[in-house]
């Protein structure tokens, strides 16, 4: 293993970031992959997570059974980490900008498709020239702010690996996975050996969110009808934002480490077992929200299959003594609930994976933030 630190750009005179960098095998031995936690920097149980994969990593690689390149970026965002506000930790926007630390990742969709001419029929040689074309598009990216630039980092790293997994962490969640529906059902051994409770099918959801972003080239030169291999790219929601444990974190990093053994770049023995949860597309996923403002009461645990109709919770109104039924509004799997009990009329306080579309769930606008 070898761990290093890139100093990034400054923003502010008299600071200085960076980021922690730890490389294992070598490159071109194998295939390549990137794993990143924390990009929300209040998502602890991602972290900890890297923690326990960097040492399983780490003893694989004395014993020389890393069979290509893995980087891991324990901590993925320096920023997020700094940034308390009246003593409340504000990891998902970055505060100068409001921007979230996961959306408006730097697309070369664009400067691939330009160079179009340049492919041939053979996927392996369209690969390489993609990512010739990312990386210098990457290259000539003159960032504005320091969030830009550490996104800019981050995807320089990213940007040819053949498997990407970006771990964060939900507000009070089962284990959820989103990735690209054309690899379902090819990504079912990652979902049983992290016992994920939902998979989510996302493609053009929206707001250039970091996995979608890395694929987006490979996909767009898909749809023109150019060979190319897609890489893996899935977003892992390591349950909830309290479930800092380290028993789960040691669970998880297990899985992710024997996932790296199924797909080779790790030598050695795994078994992903069945995958008993609900996969589907990202446009069956209903959004509940609370119909007035008040004090949540959950009436379903997480995990709760749940009838459309159906209420999931009240909302207790504190100045009467009235409660306010919240009914499902797709029938499914409850696997996100809010982890803060206020909400206003509005709020997204639960959501629930059905396996039929909703009409409201539109492309393009399927993030609630
Ligand atoms: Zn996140």
């Amino acid at each position: 293993m070898s761990c290093t630190t890139i100093e990034l750009a400054q923003f502010s005179p008299g600071t200085r970031r960076d980021l922690t960098i730890c490389r294992f095998g070598r490159p071109g031995k194998g295939p390549k992959a990137y794993v990143q936690a924390s990009m929300h920097a209040d998502e602890l149980p991602a972290t900890l997570a890297a923690q326990h994969l960097r040492a399983l990593l780490q003893q694989a690689g004395e014993e020389d059974r890393i069979m290509g390149e893995i980087i891991l970026v324990p901590a993925a965002n320096p920023i997020g980490f700094s940034q308390l506000l009246l003593d409340h930790h504000m990891g998902r926007h970055h505060c100068p900008s409001g921007r979230n630390f996961n959306r408006f990742w730097p697309d070369a969709t664009a400067a691939v498709m330009a160079q179009e001419a340049q492919f041939t029929p053979d996927p392996a040689v369209n690969l390489a020239r993609a990512r010739r074309i990312i990386r210098g598009f990457l290259d000539e990216q003159a960032p504005h702010a320091e969030d830009e630039a550490l996104k800019l980092e981050l995807m320089k790293l990213a940007h040819d690996a053949d498997i990407v997994l970006d771990m964060h962490t939900d507000l009070d969640a089962e284990l959820h996975l989103y990735i690209d529906p054309g690899h379902w059902p090819g990504l079912r051994d990652l979902a049983a050996l992290l016992r994920a409770g939902v998979v989510m099918f996302a493609r053009h959801s929206g707001g250039n969110p970091f996995e979608e972003t890395v694929a987006a080239p490979f996909l767009a030169m898909r749809e023109a009808d150019i060979p190319c291999t897609l890489p893996i790219t899935v977003t892992i929601e390591l349950r909830g934002q309290l479930d800092v444990d380290d028993e789960l974190a040691r669970a998880d990093a297990r899985a992710i480490f024997d996932f790296l053994i199924l797909r080779g770049l790790v030598q050695g023995e795994a078994e992903a077992g069945d995958f008993t949860g609900i996969a589907a597309p990202f446009e069956a996923t209903g959004l509940v929200r609370a119909p007035t403002g008040g004090i949540i009461i959950y009436e379903c645990p997480l995990g709760a299959m749940v009838r459309k109709g159906e209420p999931i919770a009240h909302i207790a109104d504190p100045l009467t003594a009235r409660r306010t039924p919240v009914k499902a509004n797709q029938t499914g799997r409850l696997f996100t609930r809010n982890l803060h009990r206020l909400a206003h009329a509005g709020d997204v306080i639960a959501k629930i994976q059905g396996t039929s579309p909703l009409p409201e769930r539109k492309q393009g606008a399927l993030m609630t933030d």
